[in-house]
């Protein structure tokens, strides 16, 4: 998938126990694991499961103190977010502010590799939790 292409990215899963995740989704739904990564920035541990053009990914939090950590205490394991990706997200940002949908992050956050991100409220997205993305030129 290009940059320039609408399309869905990834679907997070939050996890409490990564181990028994992967026996699941790897060795028995039979999906192949990429890579897993420690991502220090988000204090988690991810599992990146292509899928199509897209990927499922395996979020277990390395920290209690972390948005995930509290979504898992108060849900249990399940899908946490979908990301979208999009050509230009501070144009979508500035049509969803306009029709005065709720942000979690009122700017673009920036990952390592220049991707830039940010999260919708499922409250303005019947009870989805969005994350909008731009992948790096
Ligand atoms: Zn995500």
């Amino acid at each position: 998938m290009d940059n320039q292409t609408i399309g869905l990215n990834h679907i997070a899963i939050a996890v409490t126990d990564m181990d028994a995740a992967l026996v699941f989704y790897r060795d028995v739904l039979g999906l192949h694991l990429d890579r897993i990564e420690e991502v220090e920035a988000e204090k988690s541990k991810v599992a990146f499961l292509p899928l199509g053009n897209s990927e499922i990914e395996l979020v277990q939090p390395t920290a209690n103190d972390t948005g995930v950590a509290k979504w898992l205490t108060k849900h249990g394991p399940g899908m946490h977010h979908i990301a979208i990706q999009v050509p230009d997200i501070v144009a979508v940002m500035a049509r969803l502010k306009s029709h005065e949908v709720e942000l979690i992050n009122f700017e673009p956050r920036q990952k390592t590799d220049g991707t830039l991100y940010a999260f919708i409220h499922p409250r303005s997205a019947f009870g989805v939790l969005i994350e909008l993305y731009q992948k790096a030129e």
